[in-house]
């Protein structure tokens, strides 16, 4: 038994950031490769403090969903997870044993060698005719003097498509490093020039810094004796749906022997599950049990008429009506208390943890753990000396500012904060719906932190 972790950045701000790993997921699970994917995010839910613990099984794979290597699959990621490690990742991945499951943590998606063969097929798109004749191909990589290693797979893919022999010439240019992408025409002799932006998804960068920088007009665009065949990024092609696979298969073929049902996992939904299936109210939402399915719904939609709701039947149609409050927010954490009125969910038993998983990511096994006195609580202290990068410095926040930014962020949400020693003696299993422990301060409250400080100090940087 072997469940796989896609782990992806996510937002505070934008419900479409986590799509993309949403999409690789749901694809993962059609091929059966695994016996669950689930997901976990930097600034969404179930975090990366969590994700683990929402696993059902003993065997772990974790793959992070980014096109490079670099700060977040080298040193936040790791460290988020407990893997107690920091730096580079070695080729055959990362392997440890925690809170008693074995995880195994690969690198990301982007460095694998096939996605050669993507920028190749985005090149073919932009010049169908591309040769070794008359065409350079130009891979175009962000730079950063942060992290070192997340050029290497730009460079390693020019080597690999200039040994191929497919073009004129192959270079690697980056907007924020040296060679700068600027400098093109000094290097690129070809008459046909297709470049191609290493870049994970489109957005500002392929859309408006790279066209700027280079005075493009359009897809194609003519400068003297020299045209730029400008292609789509890489890291949103079908193609990486399969190099994901691949990946996936390879870190599949490293767990030999697979894993056992978590015990504490099992024991939490296994208890869940018989309180549902007298009814349950959690958090916001109530779960109505009805002639063999399960019906969820928001709690103050109790007594509606069905014809009033938008009826959805599956996990992910909870996923979907729930990343978005009422007036279209995102809802980076799911028990602030704006979950959207209007729905309701029918739901099998098999369905029903997955979807619960998504209406609350992470509080069934939490408040089981709290339930049970077993739920590790993390002091501010602790999570602020562990931040990193721009968070470095909500280390040096007063315990005024947290608690300033704990009453604009934490009143909003059904948790009680263990980590700043509030007390929470029931939660769902002892029949309260809101008692739903905070074991830790999730990303959006050191955000909050973090940019108070920032206004402070004049800077007014928006996170
Ligand atoms: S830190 Fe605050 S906002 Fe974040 S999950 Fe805990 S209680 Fe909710």
């Amino acid at each position: 038994m072997r469940s796989l972790v896609l782990i992806g950045h996510g937002s505070h701000l934008n419900s479409e950031s986590a799509g993309a790993v949403y999409r690789y997921a749901e694809l993962l699970r059609e091929r059966g490769l695994f016996d669950e994917v689930v997901e976990g995010y930097w600034k969404e839910e179930p975090s990366l403090r969590q994700v683990l613990r929402t696993c059902r099984y003993t065997d772990v794979t974790v793959i992070p969903m980014f096109i490079s290597e670099g700060y977040f699959t080298e040193t936040v990621i790791p460290r988020e997870l407990g893997l107690g490690h920091q730096g580079p990742v070695p080729p055959e991945g990362i392997a440890r044993v925690l809170g008693g499951k074995t995880v195994r943590y690969t690198l990301p998606y982007g460095v694998h060698a096939s996605m050669s063969d993507v920028i190749l097929a985005r090149a073919h798109e932009a010049l169908p005719d591309a040769n070794a004749q008359d065409t350079a191909l130009v891979i175009i990589g962000h730079g950063t003097t942060r992290n070192e290693n997340s050029n290497r797979v730009i460079h390693q893919n020019a080597e690999r498509l200039r040994a191929a022999g497919l073009f004129a010439e192959v270079h690697a240019l980056f907007l924020d490093e040296d060679p700068r992408l600027s400098t093109w025409t000094d290097v690129v002799r070809s008459p046909r020039v297709v470049m191609v932006p290493f870049f994970a998804s489109e957005g500002w960068h392929t859309l408006e810094t790279i066209p700027e920088d280079l005075g493009l007009t359009g897809e194609v665009t003519t400068f003297g004796a020299q045209t730029v065949y400008y292609s789509k990024p890489t890291g949103t092609h079908a193609m990486v749906a399969d190099v994901v696979l691949n990946l996936a298969e390879g870190a599949r073929g490293q767990s030999l022997q697979g894993g056992d049902v978590d015990a504490h996992h099992a024991q939490a939904w296994d208890t869940f599950m018989r309180l549902a299936q007298g009814g349950v109210r959690l958090g916001e939402a109530v779960i109505t049990p009805q002639a063999g399915v399960f019906e969820l719904r928001h709690m103050l939609d109790e007594g509606r008429g069905n014809a009033g709701l938008h009826t959805v039947v599956t996990p992910e149609g909870v996923r979907d009506v729930v990343r978005e409050d009422e007036g279209g927010h995102h809802r980076p954490v799911h028990t602030l208390r704006n979950l959207p009125r209007g729905w309701r969910a029918v739901l099998s038993a098999e369905d029903l943890p997955r979807a619960v998983h998504y209406l609350y990511p992470a509080v069934v096994e939490e408040s089981f753990a709290c339930h049970t006195h077993a739920l590790h609580t993390t002091p501010w202290a602790t999570t602020a000396r562990r931040q990193t990068g721009i968070y470095t410095k909500v280390q040096s926040a007063t315990a005024e500012q947290v608690e300033a930014a704990a009453r604009d962020v934490c009143s909003r949400c059904l948790k009680t904060r263990l980590w700043a020693s509030q007390k929470l003696d029931s939660t769902v299993f002892d029949g309260v719906p809101g008692g739903i422990p905070c074991p830790e301060a999730c990303t959006l409250l050191v955000a909050e932190v973090r940019e108070r400080m920032s206004a402070k100090a004049g800077g007014g940087h928006h996170h």
